[in-house]
């Protein structure tokens, strides 16, 4: 039995610009340099790693913990998308191997070790969850705080703290992001055009969209961000609680209630499906934020239980089979401008559920396992590879104009 996890490991604090190229191996370098202290590596990436890693700043941030490091690329179908293999040397001779996948949200699994989980929820289905609240009387926050572990609140508040800061750290910023895209940071004159807007509505809306540009501007350019749930899609639920909150003065505490279920939503595709783009796509990472942020902002506005699910089923729904094809590795295009989209798409669908809920036919565990198998069924070049769609088209055009 694989249990949910607390939802503390969902939201990480580090440094952009992906969980799974960047976070991951980051996490992976510094334990190994930890137990091969003076030793030097070869790391072969796999894959996804191999053929978006130089986007990612996958060997830059191994690079910057191991010191002594040179890498190798491998393509193998029979291997994990995101595998990483270390072979470590002391004095030109091999002493050790060590296999690390990063699983996707910065976890990484070690050797195959599958450590045995903490056992915190009994439940591991929203059908589960739900049915468990309503029967006992009690929101889906209080049955939260009867199963995580006891700091969770403290931890959440931390989260929220830095997802503000890196809003407002990204809004001041003007100018290129890093790489080859010359790509123009956004998040500032969307800003500026907001504030001069006399339609309260647009100008609401112009702000939601700021503050996902803002936090993806971040995190494109390797600043700290949150997993929420990966590096990718980090925009959007930042961006969408601090619109509720600025919108309809909500207190903190109601906002990190907000955020706890979005990580429970968040925790139970995890566990049941996967958050990694390399696996399933984009609907993986930026279908799982939009359905994290739908349930959040659902619940600031009062809903049920049964709403709250519907706002987080429809966000996913709208969201199936969207491919991962960021043009030239970097996670910009289309993942920046996608993150405000999906913050959008995150209130819609819990403005729909409001009113639509008693006609819905599909659960939250449905679509769940929906978008994994129509994860297992996507084409691989499709799923963080840069070997199609945009990527490609974008590629042939850049070599007519040489
Ligand atoms: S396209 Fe989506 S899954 Fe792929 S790198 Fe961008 S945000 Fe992540």
């Amino acid at each position: 039995m694989i249990y949910m996890k607390s939802i503390k490991t969902l939201f990480k604090i580090g440094h952009g610009p992906s969980s799974s190229h960047t976070m991951g191996p980051g996490f992976a370098s510094e334990r190994i340099k930890k137990m091969y202290p003076n030793h030097s590596f070869i790391v072969t990436l796999y894959n996804s790693l191999a053929l978006t890693g130089e986007g990612h700043l996958t060997n830059e941030v191994i690079k910057d913990i191991l010191k002594d490091v040179s890498f190798k690329g491998a393509l193998n179908p029979n291997k994990h998308p995101n595998l990483l293999i270390f072979a470590v040397f002391k004095d030109g001779k091999k002493t050790d191997e060590i296999e690390v996948v990063s699983l996707g949200g910065g976890d990484i699994l070690f050797n195959n070790e599958i450590k045995e989980d903490e056992k915190l929820y009994p439940h591991k289905s929203f059908d589960e969850i739900r049915n468990y609240c309503l029967k006992n009387k009690i929101s889906l926050v209080d049955y939260i705080k009867k199963y995580d572990s006891d700091d969770l609140f403290l931890y959440l508040e931390e989260v929220y703290n830095q997802m503000i800061k890196t809003i407002k750290t990204g809004i001041k910023k003007k100018g290129l992001l890093p790489g080859n895209l010359k790509v123009e940071r956004k998040a500032h004159k969307l800003y500026e055009s907001a504030l001069k807007q006399e339609d309260v509505n647009l100008k609401n809306r112009t702000l939601l969209s700021t503050y996902a540009f803002s936090v993806s501007e971040e995190n494109a350019s390797g600043g700290i961000v949150v997993t929420a749930p990966t590096c990718g899609a980090s925009g959007i639920l930042p961006a969408v609680l601090y619109y509720a909150a600025d919108t309809n003065n909500i207190k903190k505490d109601k906002i990190i209630n907000a955020l706890a279920i979005a990580g429970l939503f968040g925790n139970i595709i995890r566990r049941n499906a996967t958050i990694s783009g390399a696996v399933g796509g984009c609907q993986a990472e930026v279908g799982s934020a939009c359905s994290m942020a739908a349930a959040a902002y659902a619940y600031l506005m009062g809903e049920s239980i049964e709403q709250i699910e519907y706002a987080a089923e429809i966000a996913m729904e709208h969201h199936l089979g969207l491919t991962c094809d960021p043009v030239m590795g970097y996670v910009q295009i289309p993942c920046i401008e996608r993150n405000a989209v999906a913050a959008l798409r995150a209130i819609n669908a819990s403005e729909l559920a409001l009113i639509l809920f008693e006609t819905r036919k599909i659960s939250f565990d449905m679509i769940v396992e929906t978008m994994y198998q129509t994860g297992l069924d996507m084409d691989p070049k499709y799923k963080e590879t840069s070997e199609a769609g945009m990527a490609t088209i974008y590629k042939e055009l850049e070599k007519k104009k040489q």
